[in-house]
């Protein structure tokens, strides 16, 4: 198929002259942090003063809405270089000093966003203005501003607006502390050799040794989940599985019935009857209906193949407790989920995981990797050498396009665990790509933060396959930050429709399951030679493993959010034990409350995290429609998406985005043959 005509030209904006400046920096001792944050609040809090003060027949568009863009381009640099240290810095007093930052300026967001004297300036200015005299862009942002300070209560009585305004602060401070707790987290499970049977060596190796010689299990990523699929003996993995979801319990626990209440709370001040509503109202979802029918078809659909994996895992427990001794108790436990999961992929897909990550060393995959993006997106990487950076794992890239050579943007990788470094996989957007005040062009910048397996003296980082697919997906975040050329910061790169966001990143995951990307994107560490044929196959065939449990997992966890943020009085942990149960069939284990380790909840996913299943019906949709129509290293494709999906950034609804790569509106069925579901009259995808 052909893309439409508005997709082609050129991607780049040549109108705005190019700043080139990074105006990030990463010097700044505790002190200065505390001072900078003061500072920073008092200038940005005078231009908000002078914007509040206009008289209505003085309100202009260049002293109100400009004068508000302008101060959120300069705010958003300031304020990433004072509260991103909190999830990165080294130094555990930097980041205390960045948390504190960070909850100061959390506080002001919210007084700012409060300001009834600068929403009723914009209101007279849009009473004034005539429509069509501005940019198609700086009236979505008139509309947006106007909609943003209606959804903070501005058109209600000062009363009501100072009982919201409360609300923000607490409820801001509260989601510091929630994943604050967690990332902090640093308990860890002392074991024998015997104990953690099963786990290769190089996983042995690499573990820290109590004064006991007892080998040290953290409940970070690259030691969890490793234990999980791989250590065969199920008490090891039942202490590691229930620590886990016992993080930050108490506190935690705590704070997650706090943020419901107040939520709901605030929802109800605005006239919305639960707090889903008010946030779907911003999605392309729009009601918490529409996500609840979404996840129960979805439900319903995969429900027969749930049962199918799960009576094929429980066999495989049936057998292997046999062999080995075991008792049998008849049923699939939280800790055996992964383990038997990876057999299935072992045993029935043959996929040897262990084998498969001597082809992924680290520097392969990334080469591979940023090879793979510079082609399909028309881009050029180049590595800055001795760039200014938090520690001494971080690289830092600039972006060109690859056609006119100009500087678009850069990127920071930061790949590998440290202690109190936040704990998950993400994409940090830290320089908004967008018009500065003089009207050029902000390169943009962001940085990728990832927990991957840490090299050892004598043995490289090898990443397991779904490591590799953590890499792919990230960086399609950092891409969709690279590539945007929107004109508001506020519509800068992934600041998109929430239930969107996640589809060019999920989209990007799919090089890592076609065979021409995997061996660019690996070799094996020792003999340099490429993954076999059979092995490749193998492991292209397994994305079909555990479809059925893994997606019907993604639903219990959109329904536990969906169904906090509805119903206030659910009790989390027995909400997410009911709704396992009912959907996955496998009981949470007693006494763990994993809500409580939830980081989305409290990390701008509240009422969202069905987006990530909801923004793959696009993901898939757009995958197939054109990338495997086309061939998946197109670079043509490749620049029409560029073009369409990721240049506008939020400057654009999704839906019309869609529609323009597309070309004509997104449809589910290939995201439910994706999921190895039927669709009448569709015949499955050759993979
Ligand atoms: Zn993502």
């Amino acid at each position: 198929m052909k893309p439409p005509a508005a997709c082609t030209g050129d991607a780049l904006d040549v109108a705005a002259p190019c700043s080139a400046v990074n105006h990030l920096r990463w010097d700044l001792n505790a002190q200065q942090i505390a001072e900078l944050t003061t500072e920073l609040i008092e200038q940005t809090k005078r231009v908000y003063d002078r914007v509040g003060t206009q008289e209505p027949q003085d309100v202009s568009y260049e002293n109100t809405l400009k004068a508000l863009a302008d101060v959120e381009v300069s705010y958003t640099v300031q304020r990433n270089i004072l509260d991103f240290p909190q999830h990165v810095s080294p130094s555990k007093d930097i980041r205390t000093a960045s948390t504190e930052a960070d909850k100061k300026l959390s506080e002001f967001d919210v007084e700012m966003s409060m300001r009834q004297d600068v929403y009723q300036r914009i209101v007279w200015l849009q009473e004034k203005v005539q429509k069509d005299s501005l940019r198609p862009e700086a009236s979505r942002y008139l509309e947006r501003l106007i909609k943003l300070g209606r959804r903070n209560g501005l058109h209600l009585p000062e009363e009501t607006q100072e009982k919201i305004k409360s609300i923000k602060k607490k409820l801001s401070l509260l989601c510091i502390d929630f994943n604050k707790n967690l990332n902090e987290d640093t308990t860890f499970l002392p074991f024998t050799r015997e104990e953690l049977g099963g786990l290769p060596e190089d996983f042995i190796n690499s573990l820290e040794k109590t004064e006991d010689e007892k080998l040290k299990v953290t409940l970070k990523y690259p030691h969890y989940f490793p234990l999980l699929k791989k250590c065969h003996v199920p008490e090891t993995r039942r202490k590691v599985e229930e620590a886990f979801n016992c993080r930050c319990k108490e506190e935690n626990c705590a704070i997650l019935r706090e943020l419901v209440r107040l939520r709901a709370q605030k929802s109800r001040l605005l006239g919305f009857s639960t707090h889903a509503d008010y946030v779907l109202e911003m999605n392309m979802a729009k009601t918490s209906q529409v996500v609840a029918t979404f996840l129960d078809e979805l439900a319903q659909k995969l429900k027969p193949l749930g049962e199918q994996e799960r009576a094929v895992i429980l066999e495989l427990k049936r057998v292997e407790c046999e062999q080995r001794g075991l008792a049998f108790d008849g049923c699939i436990n939280a800790w055996d989920m992964r383990y038997y999961m990876n057999q299935v992929e072992e045993t029935r897909y043959r996929v040897d995981q262990n084998l498969l990550k001597e082809y992924f060393p680290m520097q392969v995959v990334t080469r591979g990797l940023l090879g793979i993006y510079q082609e399909l997106l028309g881009l050029s990487f180049q590595l800055e050498e001795g760039a200014a950076v938090w520690h001494e794992d971080v690289a830092l890239y600039a972006v060109r396009d690859a056609a006119s050579g100009k500087l678009i943007g850069k990127f920071y990788l930061d790949l590998y665990p440290r202690e109190g470094k936040y704990g998950h996989a993400a994409c940090f957007g830290l320089q908004p790509g967008c018009l500065r005040k003089d009207g050029s062009r902000q390169i943009a910048i962001a940085a990728m933060v990832a927990n991957f397996t840490k090299p050892t003296p004598d043995a490289p980082s090898l990443l397991q396959h779904d490591e590799v697919e953590t890499y792919f997906h990230e960086f399609g975040h950092v891409m969709h930050q690279l590539c945007s050329q929107a004109e508001f910061a506020m519509f800068s790169g992934t600041h998109v429709e929430r239930d969107f966001v996640e589809a060019p990143s999920q989209m990007l995951e799919n090089w890592v399951w076609e065979a021409e990307p995997l061996l660019r994107m690996s070799q094996h560490y020792r003999t340099g030679s490429s993954i076999p044929q059979e092995l490749l196959d193998k492991l292209i065939k397994s994305r079909q493993a555990n479809t059925g449990l893994f997606n019907l997992r993604q639903i219990v966890l959109a329904k536990v959010d969906q169904a906090l943020h509805t119903q206030t009085a659910a009790d989390p942990a027995k909400e997410y034990a009911r709704l396992c149960q009912e959907i996955l069939g496998v009981p949470a284990t007693p006494g763990t409350n994993m809500p409580a380790t939830f980081g989305h909840l409290a990390g701008g996913y509240d009422a969202q995290y069905y987006g990530y299943l909801w923004s793959e019906v696009y993901s898939a949709d757009m995958f197939h429609t054109r990338f495997k129509q086309e061939g998946v290293l197109s670079g043509k494709v490749g620049m029409d998406y560029r073009s369409c999906i990721l240049r506008p950034g939020g400057s654009e609804d999704a839906s019309v985005m869609l529609k323009l790569f597309l070309g004509r509106d997104p449809k589910q069925d290939a995201f439910l043959l994706s999921k190895g579901l039927q669709v009448e009259g569709c015949e499955p995808p050759a993979c």
